[in-house]
């Protein structure tokens, strides 16, 4: 057996799988919990939306089975025959990744949130495409943190003016906020793009436009999490801790 196959439960029985899956999700639950104990703040404030891409839809049925409702893909393309391959199940997706307005459509069709807002070109094409489906979509709006050129995300001080141009999307309902870290071990510099993200939101909730909501926060994955907690996190975004490790470079997900 092979390491890679081992790490994608292609060899592992079903019922070790979802015994697998369990304990790591014991494991991040506790994780979550001493975070929380050191910030002050009550686990029930966070909540873990486990990243399913490079997960086959088999495991992804060990995922439900284990106890998880809602998934975060990446790419459409990926979370949309996910989606269609799991529609027997009661499961809700997340997009967490950039999106292209032709894709709209799709997103429009199958997710119950997007967490990559960064252009009124997106928000335009995702509310045109919602007001045909009939539904509405949970949003969080990308900021990019770490001033890296390669991330998407609007720079900070883009942020409020944007905010102002979303009530014209009625289809779409603003949560909060959401962002990358840089990715480094120091971390110092990881936590300084969380406080970065808390501090915008909070000075920019107090007068936000009417029906755009800024409680949440989504950041922090599977190496950063706790960092984030600590920082406000509502949201986490956790996949390997959960899955095991992933085969493809994150820099197929997001530009190096
Ligand atoms: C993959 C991904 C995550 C999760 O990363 P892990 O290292 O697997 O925890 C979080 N957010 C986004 C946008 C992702 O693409």
């Amino acid at each position: 057996m092979t390491a890679s196959a081992d790490t994608h439960g292609t060899d592992r029985d079903d019922t070790e799988d979802v015994a697998l899956i369990r304990r790591n999700l014991q494991a991040v639950h506790a994780r979550i919990d001493a975070a929380c104990t050191r910030a002050g703040r009550s686990p029930s404030e966070v909540r873990l939306l486990p990243v399913t891409k490079t997960v086959p839809e088999r495991r992804i049925r060990h995922a439900i089975e284990a106890g998880c409702t809602i998934f975060g893909e990446n790419k459409v393309q990926e979370a949309r025959m996910k989606a269609e391959a799991l529609s027997d199940l009661p499961v809700r997706w997340s997009v967490v990744g950039h999106l292209q307005t032709n894709k709209a459509k799709y997103v429009a069709r199958f997710a119950s949130e997007f967490q990559a807002l960064d252009s009124a070109k997106i928000a335009e094409a995702l509310d045109r495409r919602l007001q045909i489906e009939g539904r509405a979509l949970d949003v969080f709006v990308q900021v990019n943190s770490s001033d890296e050129k390669s991330k998407y995300g609007l720079a900070p001080d883009e942020v409020e003016p944007f905010l102002k141009l979303l009530p014209r999307y009625p289809a779409l309902k603003v949560r909060g906020l959401m962002t990358l870290a840089v990715l480094s071990a120091d971390h110092r510099r990881v936590r300084e793009c969380f406080v970065r993200l808390r501090t915008l939101r909070d000075r920019l909730r107090a007068d936000a436009p009417n029906g755009v909501e800024l409680h949440e926060l989504s950041m922090g994955m599977s190496g950063d999490f706790e960092v984030a907690i600590e920082e406000g996190a509502t949201v986490i975004r956790v996949g390997q801790a959960i899955f095991g490790p992933r085969l493809l470079p994150d820099s197929y997900y997001w530009p190096a």
